[in-house]
């Protein structure tokens, strides 16, 4: 079973999660040009560059002969709402048919039942998996905050890799009941947040801090952005970037959403979508309580509800659906935790971006003159530095007139608000 790689730890940390419960699983080797090349060659130019990624990576394992097509799986979730997500396992079966692959497998777990029909494992598996996802969320978060005070280039990224290794491992423990299974992954949280913390780093000046919102693949995927994080710390910032657990949460909140239209309050599907809230929930409080002081002033909305009513007077939850919502309601949730300004990542042609983008401009007034710029990729290459070092230029300007302070971290030397040196 291969998994794609949205974010390196996350696409690790799940892979061993379904290794937990016997079956092989394996993230996607590192995408590269040749990714590009397969991915572009066998798709038309119209779909999202998500899909060419993915399609790509997967091609190079099978063109390689890496594997088998029969030995192969492919997770490949779908979604519905305005999204071309949707139709990326029957796009791909089609072209690996085309190609003599047509044994590969593809898991397509569906976003309609908040992905429950995973495996026979389902139980166990989706509450592994789940704490895999948390954990590699939060060893990137640490990352985010340490690499750009870090005072050897280089120290922040190799802790972090043992870091997720570490959590791979404790993910990956077989034969042990769940609470044993928790106790563990947070044992490797805490050395992942030692390894992490031991970076020699200097924080007496914190740095202007860039909210990071958009399409979810596009802006984890180092890949597919230009690693675009480490370009904005290169010109002076620190990011704070929405993880993959926050489309989790929404699709379990669309779940239950769709349940109620639909007047099915008292069925067996709205009793288990609650259930699943609770014991996700009640997990990732048990992963996240002891990092508390680590992300004073990073707080994640205590429910992914609130970033819909803050996106309401933009765009009506009911109807716009997707994660325009989330890029525009967390727009507006990052201000007023005192973040400096927003980068939307997006690939070209996807609707979320636009969408957000035509909000945008109110959005800013309403926040106080706020700095939101929306990017967009596609897998050409461009130089963006010079679009960057001018949003950056806002940053700083705003950041020094701003109304909403940021509470800062311990380990930058303050409880109290404190403005950030520009
Ligand atoms: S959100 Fe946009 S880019 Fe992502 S899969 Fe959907 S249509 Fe494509």
């Amino acid at each position: 079973m291969f998994f794609p790689t949205m974010t390196i730890a996350g696409s690790k940390a799940i892979a061993a999660a379904f290794r937990s419960v016997g079956i092989e699983a394996r993230a996607m080797p590192p995408s590269d040009e040749e990714t590009l090349l397969l991915g572009g060659r066998f798709s038309s130019g119209e779909e999202c560059l998500p899909l060419k990624v993915t399609l790509g990576d997967a091609l190079k394992v099978l063109v390689h002969g890496q594997v088998a097509p029969e030995k192969m799986a492919l997770f490949m979730p779908t979604s519905d709402g305005p999204c071309r997500f949707g139709q990326y396992g029957s796009f791909m079966k089609v072209i690996f048919q085309e190609m003599g692959f047509g044994d590969v497998l593809l898991l397509s777990p569906t976003c309609a039942d908040g992905y429950d029909g995973v495996s026979e494992h389902a139980d166990e598996l989706l509450r592994t998996a789940w704490r895999a996802l948390v954990g590699s969320d939060l060893l990137q978060k640490l990352l985010l905050r340490v690499r750009p005070y870090e005072k050897e280039k280089g120290d922040a990224d190799r802790a972090f890799a043992e870091a997720v290794d570490l959590l791979c491992a404790a993910v990956e423990v077989r034969g042990v009941p769940q609470k044993r299974k928790l106790a563990v992954i947070a044992k490797s949280l805490d050395e992942g947040r030692d390894l992490l913390n031991r970076v020699p780093a200097d924080y007496s000046f914190p740095r202007p801090l860039i909210g990071v919102v958009g399409e979810i693949f596009c802006r984890l995927n180092t890949f597919s952005n230009e690693d675009v994080l480490r370009k904005v710390e290169e010109a002076g910032g620190e990011c704070w970037i929405s993880d993959v657990a926050e489309w989790v949460w929404a699709t379990n909140a669309e779940q239950i959403r769709m349940l109620k239209r639909f007047g099915r309050h008292l069925t067996l599907s709205m009793f288990g979508a609650r259930l699943k809230w609770h014991y996700q929930r009640k997990d990732e409080h048990a992963l996240l309580d002891a990092f508390r002081e680590d992300f004073r002033g990073y707080e994640e909305p205590h429910d992914i509800r609130e970033i819909y009513e803050l996106a309401r007077p933009y765009l009506p939850p009911e109807g716009a659906l997707g994660e325009m919502m989330l890029s525009v309601g967390k727009t507006v949730y990052l201000h007023r935790k005192g973040v400096d300004g927003i980068l939307d990542i997006n690939p070209f042609s996807c609707m979320n971006g636009i969408v957000s983008e035509a909000v945008y401009p109110r959005v800013s007034r309403d926040c106080d003159g706020f700095p939101v710029r929306v990017l967009y990729y596609d897998g050409t290459h461009v130089d963006r530095s010079y679009e960057l070092e001018i949003f950056m230029d806002l940053v700083k300007a705003y950041s020094a007139r701003k109304k909403t302070h940021r509470r800062l971290p311990e380990v930058m030397g303050a409880g109290a608000p404190r403005v950030v040196a520009g």
